[in-house]
């Protein structure tokens, strides 16, 4: 059987490895971090309080990641994974929090946040999923390139109005892909809603969703502290230069830089790396890659001693009128086993705009923009025990209008470069489940090219 090294330990690659392994390959995992999972992990925190578990990277995931749930029970996980126990959503409109939820259009259409003439224009999004229903496959958004010609600002405002564009559509879509409507694709959302309502309840890991990726990495051989700083490919096999340090994920003195052999190679690395790391890329490959953008951003992490009264909710979004400086705000101790009992566990996204303009600031001056946000606000005044903030570069792939026919015609490419295949949400959907389909696709890839 083949060897195959796999780059890159977040859901996608730790998926591709354990089916490559579960079919008889010669597997690796090679990741730069100290621990595996990438955007899918959890760390405790310890407090006077008790410990808390910050899921780091994705909150969730829902009953409609059909290839997750089937890793989930061949892993035996499927007793640890529980509905999220409040799921309800609220908007904040002229300083008042409106209950909401984001499966139902109906709900929408009762609720007090919009006016009736805003109301009334709602159905139309039903009509442009539906006028476009053959092309929206979420597991396959290329589909949709040839309907991927405007922005999200432009779509809403044409489909459904300006008022439910700013206080319905743009806070739920910019709290979940932290962007702006106009850095974001119609069409994309459009597949983003076809999934959302095509099933989607939530789900928590017991104990923190890192469960998923950390089984995952008990199941194949994965190398930690190891940065892969070259690829390159041939008919023959691949050839990687891989720099270790025993302070991983910092480069410095101690390092060592090794070269590794294998029939192939599959990249699982956010997009935007890519071409950093491998050589060989053909022409069309390098072009595709020069166009995959990833947005970044921040997260912060807020512990309190008690639950907040005032967040009866699971996520509450911010539209940007209310000029908040957050994006939205999730509310973990909804899920299970992540906070002491009766305690408080809040995650808060900055907008693209206040993450700028803290990229640089220390921790306790992005804790300090969020309590003061929030203050602002009806959720009131928090004094957390306990923060956690999170810079993230890359954070999520952005499909921003025009990206899919890109995506398309790279899935589509002639010329490939040999014994190598790709993984990564870049080219499915800034999910977990479409990362893990990524890894389970490219490893049926490349099982077929070391086979031939
Ligand atoms: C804040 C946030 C919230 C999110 N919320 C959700 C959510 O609620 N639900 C959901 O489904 N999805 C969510 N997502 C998206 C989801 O987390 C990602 O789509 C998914 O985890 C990406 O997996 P991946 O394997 O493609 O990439 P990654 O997890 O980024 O894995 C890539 C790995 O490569 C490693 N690496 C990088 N460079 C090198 C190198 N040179 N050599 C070796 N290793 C390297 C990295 O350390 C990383 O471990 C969220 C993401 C973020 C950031």
């Amino acid at each position: 059987m083949a060897s195959v090294v796999v780059v890159g330990g977040g859901v996608a690659g730790l998926t591709c490895a354990w089916r490559l392994r579960r079919a008889g390959h010669d597997v690796e995992v090679l990741e730069r971090e100290p621990v595996a999972g990438g955007r899918m992990r959890s760390e405790r925190v310890t407090t006077p309080r008790g410990d808390f578990v910050v899921d780091r990277g994705a909150q969730f995931v829902a009953s409609g990641y059909r290839n997750m749930q089937r890793v989930v029970d061949a892993l035996g996980l499927r007793a640890r994974l529980h509905p999220v126990a409040n799921t309800s959503n609220a908007i904040l409109r002229d300083g008042m929090l409106h209950a909401g939820d984001y499966d139902s259009l109906v709900a929408f259409a009762r609720s007090r946040l919009l006016s009736t003439g805003a109301k009334l224009r709602l159905p139309r999004l039903l009509f442009e999923l539906a006028r476009h229903r053959r092309r929206l496959d979420p597991y396959h958004p290329e589909r949709a390139a040839g309907i991927d010609r405007e922005t999200l600002a432009r779509g809403l405002a044409r489909i459904v109005g300006e008022e439910a564009a700013e206080y319905l559509f743009v806070p739920a879509f910019s709290s979940t892909f932290d962007a702006d409507p106009e850095d974001l694709s119609s069409a994309f959302a459009l597949l983003s809603a076809r999934f959302v309502l095509s099933g989607f309840q939530l789900q928590a890991f017991d104990g923190g969703i890192g469960l998923l990726t950390q089984t995952l990495a008990e199941q194949v051989p994965v190398r930690t502290g190891c940065e892969v700083t070259a690829i390159e490919t041939n008919a023959d096999g691949a050839r990687l230069t891989i720099r270790s340090s025993r302070h991983s994920g910092q480069s410095g003195a101690g390092d060592r830089e090794d070269r590794v052999l294998a029939d192939a190679v599959v990249v699982a690395l956010p997009g935007s790396l890519v071409s950093g790391v491998v050589a060989s890329l053909t022409p069309e490959e390098k072009s595709f890659f020069a166009r995959v953008r990833y947005v970044r951003g921040m997260v912060c992490f807020l512990m309190t001693e008690r639950a907040p009264e005032t967040l009866p909710w699971y996520g509450v979004a911010f539209p940007r009128r209310e000029d908040v400086g957050l994006y939205g705000l999730a509310v973990d101790h909804h899920k299970p086993r992540v906070a002491p009992a009766g305690a408080g566990l809040l995650n808060a996204a900055l907008t693209a705009t206040a993450a700028e303009r803290l990229r640089d600031a220390p921790d306790a001056a992005v804790v300090a923009h969020v309590i003061e946000a929030l203050a602002h606000t009806p959720v009131g005044r928090l004094d957390p025990i306990a923060t956690a903030v999170h810079r993230w570069d890359p954070m999520l792939p952005l499909f921003y209008a025009g990206y899919l026919p890109q995506l398309a015609a790279f899935l589509a490419r002639r010329e490939r470069s040999p014994r190598l295949a790709f993984a990564g949400d870049y080219l499915i959907g800034p999910y977990t489940e479409m990362a893990l389909t990524s890894g389970m696709r490219a490893a049926t890839e490349i099982a077929r090219a070391v086979a031939g």
